[in-house]
């Protein structure tokens, strides 16, 4: 296998855990830089990311043209990925999903931290994206260059953020840490809600979080969530 063949092989399980886990439905997207060329990304075409097969990844410019267009719909929204990766050359994955459970803290001011250590790879600082604050009455969907740079520039340096009234963006230094930010930042709005009903929640704090994602992001506990994650999204028949 080539390492393009298995980066693209690897967004397919992405795609496949994400729909597992629950973190994308029918919307919402991964994508991986490309492995070979920093300023292209692959990225599906437009579909379900449960359904997603190798022959959906596409691949993009930064600036979103698709390179291999072929007949294929891309995702109206792959301006988000661009425009991070051009932004944050670290950045090797980006996640956009809609979960459920994130969208009560995109559209009030509580703020939602760290409430449990393997939850703390979403940082102790997640931004609140507002898509009115700039470009006034949308239909919400970031679909120029202009809106996903402004979108990266409040995200700047953090590993997590929510979009008002929309969903989130998850980053990550690999595919394996993008997902996990995303599985576990649900996670913790599901916990962080159930706690605000009994009193007022206990966070990590920034010092602790930093020495909780050091020991998330070791081998030893990413490729063990990887594996769990990849048998339950069944990808071992890939
Ligand atoms: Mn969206």
């Amino acid at each position: 296998m080539t390492i393009l063949a298995d980066t693209i092989r690897e967004l397919v399980i992405a795609n496949r855990i994400l729909a597992r886990e629950g973190v994308v439905d029918a919307f919402g997207h991964v994508s991986i830089r490309h492995p070979e060329n920093p300023e292209r990304y692959l990225l599906s075409r437009s579909r379900a990311p449960e359904l997603i097969e190798p022959g959906d990844i596409m691949e993009f410019t930064l600036d979103g043209e698709a390179v291999d267009l072929r007949g294929r719909t891309p995702y109206g929204e792959r301006m988000i990925h661009g425009a991070i990766y051009e932004l944050r050359p670290e950045v090797q994955s980006v996640i956009h999903n809609h979960s459920c459970e994130l969208i009560p803290f995109s559209v009030t001011d509580a703020p939602l931290r760290p409430i449990m250590h393997t939850c703390a790879v979403i940082g102790s600082e997640i931004p609140r994206w507002d898509i009115r604050d700039k470009f006034g009455d949308t239909d919400h969907l970031v679909v120029t260059m202009e809106q996903g740079r402004d979108l990266a520039g409040s995200l700047a340096g953090n590993r997590a953020m929510l979009m008002r009234r929309h969903g989130s963006v998850v980053v990550g230094g690999n595919v394996k840490e993008a997902v996990m930010n995303a599985v576990y930042m649900q996670a913790n709005a599901k916990m962080q809600m159930q706690a605000m009903q009994l009193g007022t929640p206990d966070f990590l704090n920034p010092a602790e979080t930093e020495k909780c994602i050091a020991r998330q992001m070791s081998p030893l506990a990413i490729d063990r969530a990887w594996e769990y994650w990849c048998i339950r999204a069944g990808s071992e028949s890939l």
